[in-house]
């Protein structure tokens, strides 16, 4: 229900915090690496406090060059990488706090508890989570499902990006 979960109080009915409607849904294709870091970067110059971004895709289809960009578009200077041996590298130096989860490792959703996920999906700053279909009872009521796919047809460089809001 709206409004119930902490730090919900500034979205409207059926609608995220970025004031896209619930279920809107785009598709941007690249060509190329900078082109996946470009979409990110400007995702992360747009984004606002408690937004959650989900990423799924195969390994190897650019879910952290996608990253990186959002990293940078939040104006983060340090180098960003998947976190291996944490569920979560939290990000303090940029316009907004940026947690990037990566819960490929998980073995169960309590441990997400235990890192205490809910100071960030309902907190100031910005949540991207890789792998979250592994963990998503966990998942706000509002979130954007990003999901990167290639295609051999178009090139080895290609990738269609789909971006949905949930
Ligand atoms: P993941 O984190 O999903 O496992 P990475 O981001 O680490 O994947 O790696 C993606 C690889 O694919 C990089 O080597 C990158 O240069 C390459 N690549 C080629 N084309 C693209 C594209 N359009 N978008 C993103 N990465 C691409
Ligand atoms: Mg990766």
């Amino acid at each position: 229900m709206e409004g119930q979960k902490g730090g919900l109080q500034t979205r409207a009915g059926g609608r995220n915090r970025g004031g896209q409607a619930k279920g809107s849904r785009r598709v941007v294709e690249t060509f190329g690496p900078e082109e996946t870091f470009a979409l990110g970067e400007r995702i992360g110059r747009e984004s606002l406090p408690g937004q959650v971004y989900t990423l799924i895709g195969d390994l190897g289809v650019g879910k952290t060059v996608f990253t990186q960009g959002v990293a940078a578009g939040l104006g983060i200077t340090e180098p960003v990488s998947s976190p291996t041996f944490t569920i979560v590298q939290i990000y303090e130096e940029g316009r907004l706090p940026f947690y990037h989860f990566d819960v490929y490792r998980i073995g169960d959703v309590q441990e997400m508890e235990e890192i205490g996920y809910e100071d960030c999906f309902y907190g100031e700053g910005v949540s991207l989570v890789e792998w979250a279909d592994l963990i998503e009872e966990l998942l706000p009521e509002h979130y954007c499902r990003i999901v990167i796919e290639k295609d051999w047809e178009k090139g080895f460089d290609y990738r269609r990006i789909t971006l949905e809001e949930i």
